[in-house]
């Protein structure tokens, strides 16, 4: 090699290395900050974020929107929701209903499925936990308003089952 293609490498190696600087060094302090100091700080996540499910609750109703159909049930692809039916008609609902999110692709299909509305994905992420049965979310878990309105959820279709049967004409027997 001829000494003065060293001498020209040479000077282009020095001005690249402060060309590379100049980069860092704008980035460092004329760009916006997009990086936060998690778990101090915590972005607002999309409000089309897929984090942890929720079931909607009727304040109208007084009670889950959810009717037990088993469409998102059957939508699963990977088995993660089971639930307990809670009377029928269209007094309907549901006294349990569990997700064992560790299945989960959260790919949205049981919430395509379902007709009513009711079961959605939220904003809640932090959901990593070291305990072996963590990733099983029962309805007290998922139900907007948690415990007391699946109690009341319980109460008002279990109320709304009694009157319908109080109304219905009585059977007639075998003649
Ligand atoms: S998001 Fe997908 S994998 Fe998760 S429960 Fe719904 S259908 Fe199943
Ligand atoms: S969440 Fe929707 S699809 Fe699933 S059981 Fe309830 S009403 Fe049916």
């Amino acid at each position: 090699m001829r000494p003065s293609n060293l001498v020209a490498d040479f000077f282009s190696g020095f001005l690249s290395f402060f060309k590379g600087l100049g980069v860092t060094f704008r980035n460092l302090v004329a760009r916006e900050k997009i990086t936060v100091q998690y778990p101090y700080e915590r972005i607002e996540v999309s409000a089309r974020y897929r984090g942890l499910f929720y079931l909607p609750y009727d304040e109208e109703a007084g009670r889950l929107k959810c009717v037990g159909c088993t469409l998102c049930e059957q939508a699963c692809p990977t088995n993660v929701i089971s639930m307990t039916k809670l009377g029928a008609g269209k007094n309907a609902g549901v006294s349990e209903f569990n997700m064992d999110l560790g299945r989960c692709m959260f790919c949205n299909l049981c919430i395509e499925a379902c007709p009513f509305e009711a079961i959605y994905m939220g904003p809640a992420y932090e959901l990593a936990s070291t305990k072996r049965d963590a990733s099983l979310f029962r309805i007290a878990d998922l139900a907007q308003g948690g415990r007391p309105a699946v109690e009341a959820n319980n109460r008002n279709i279990q109320a709304a089952l009694d009157a319908a049967a109080a109304a219905a004409p009585p059977k007639e027997g075998p003649a």
